[in-house]
C-alpha cells in the first residue's frame, strides 16, 4: 500500500515508533500542536473513521487502550484525543489514526 503511515508501520520510513504491537503502532507528529502530540495508528489500512466496520471494534477499542497507556506514560492528567474523519474535519493523511494531545490547555469549541 502506498500509504504514508503504512510506510511508517512497516518501517519503511524511518521514524521513531514510541509505540508498537501486532495491531498498532505510535509516534510523534511531525509538526507538534502541542507539548505531547502523539499520533496513534492501527497497521490495518483503513482511510477514514466513516469506513470503519463492527469487525474494527476491538481495533478501535485497542487504539483507546494504547492512547490511555501513552498518555499515562506521558504523565498527562488532562489530554485531548483527536479524529479528524474527512478534509472538511481536518484529515490530510488518508488512514485513519488518533492524535493524542496534551501539555498545555485547549478551548472550546474546537477550531
Ligand atoms: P490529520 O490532519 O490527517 O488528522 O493528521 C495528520 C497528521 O500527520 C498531521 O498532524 C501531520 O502533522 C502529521 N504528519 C504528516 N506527515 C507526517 C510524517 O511524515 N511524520 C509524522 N511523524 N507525522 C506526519
Ligand atoms: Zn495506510
Amino acid at each position: 500500500m502506498n500509504c504514508l503511515f503504512c510506510k511508517i508501520a512497516r518501517r519503511e520510513i524511518p521514524s521513531e515508533l514510541i509505540h508498537e504491537d501486532t495491531e498498532a503502532v505510535a509516534f510523534r507528529d511531525i509538526h507538534p500542536q502541542a507539548p505531547t502530540h502523539i499520533l496513534i495508528v492501527p497497521k490495518k489500512h483503513i482511510e477514514k473513521h466513516a469506513d470503519l466496520s463492527t469487525q474494527d471494534k476491538a481495533l478501535l477499542g485497542h487504539l483507546h487502550e494504547v492512547a490511555r497507556t501513552l498518555a499515562v506514560r506521558e504523565k498527562l492528567s488532562d489530554y485531548r484525543l483527536v479524529l479528524n474523519n474527512g478534509a472538511g474535519a481536518g484529515q490530510s493523511v488518508w488512514h485513519l489514526h488518533l492524535h493524542l494531545l496534551g501539555g498545555r490547555n485547549f478551548s472550546w469549541p474546537p477550531g
